[in-house]
C-alpha cells in the first residue's frame, strides 16, 4: 500500500485544489485505506459545516454549543495558549454514520494559530477507559515527534509522543477538567479533552 496522506493533503482534497493527477492518487489510496478514510470524512464534514467560509468558521449555532460544553462556568487556570475549537462531531448531523456503532466515537478539530490538531475519542462498551487519539497536521520544519501530555487537576496524568506522521495515542480513565498539553517549541498549547457519554453512563 501507498504510503498515508497527510491531514494537509486531505483539506487540499476535500476542497479540490489539486491536480487531477494527484486527486485520482489520492482517491484510489483512499479506497483500500481505513485510516486515510477517517482522515477524509473529518475533513470532509469540516468543509461542509465551513460552507464556503475559507476561515473554517462553524456557522454561529456550533460555535454557541460548543462554547457552552467547553468553556467552564468558573474561571480557572487554564490560560495560556489554548487551541479553538472549530469542529465537533457531536453536533454534526452529518457525521451521523458515527452514531449506532458499537463504539461511541467523538471527533473534534482544534485550531491554534496555523496548526489543526485532531482528536478522536472512543469510549469502550464494556470498560470506563476511553481511546483518544490525536495527529497533530504536520508542518514544515515539524520535529519527528513532538512530546504530548496528558493532564487533570491534579497535575500531568501520562506522557507521549507524537510519531513522525504527527499522532498520538493514550487510553485513560476519563475524569473533570483533562486537557492535554502539547509542547511545540517550548510553548505549551493546551487542548481540553471533550468529555464522552457512554452507555453506562
Ligand atoms: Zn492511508
Amino acid at each position: 500500500m501507498s504510503k498515508h496522506f497527510t491531514s494537509e493533503d486531505w483539506i487540499d482534497y476535500v476542497r479540490e485544489l489539486q491536480t487531477p493527477a494527484q486527486a485520482a492518487r489520492m482517491k484510489d489510496h483512499l479506497d483500500q485505506c481505513d485510516e486515510c478514510q477517517k482522515s477524509f470524512r473529518l475533513w470532509a464534514a469540516v468543509n461542509s459545516a465551513a460552507a464556503k467560509d475559507l476561515d473554517y468558521t462553524p456557522p454561529g449555532d456550533a460555535v454557541r454549543i460548543a462554547r457552552s460544553l467547553f468553556e467552564p462556568a468558573k474561571p480557572q487556570s487554564f490560560g495560556g495558549l489554548v487551541a479553538k475549537l472549530i469542529f465537533d462531531s457531536a453536533h454534526q448531523p452529518m457525521t451521523a454514520g458515527v452514531r449506532g456503532s458499537v463504539s461511541i466515537c467523538r471527533q473534534l478539530l482544534y485550531q491554534y494559530g496555523q496548526r489543526f490538531i485532531d482528536l478522536r475519542v472512543e469510549g469502550h462498551p464494556t470498560s470506563k477507559e476511553v481511546s483518544l487519539t490525536g495527529q497533530i497536521q504536520q508542518s514544515i520544519g515539524q520535529p519527528e515527534s513532538i512530546p504530548v501530555a496528558l493532564c487533570g487537576g491534579q497535575g500531568t496524568i501520562q506522557h507521549t509522543e507524537t510519531n513522525s506522521r504527527g499522532e498520538f495515542h493514550m487510553t485513560f480513565v476519563p475524569e473533570q477538567d483533562l486537557h492535554i498539553e502539547i509542547d511545540m517549541n517550548e510553548k505549551k498549547i493546551r487542548v481540553r479533552v471533550p468529555e464522552i457519554s457512554g452507555p453506562g453512563n
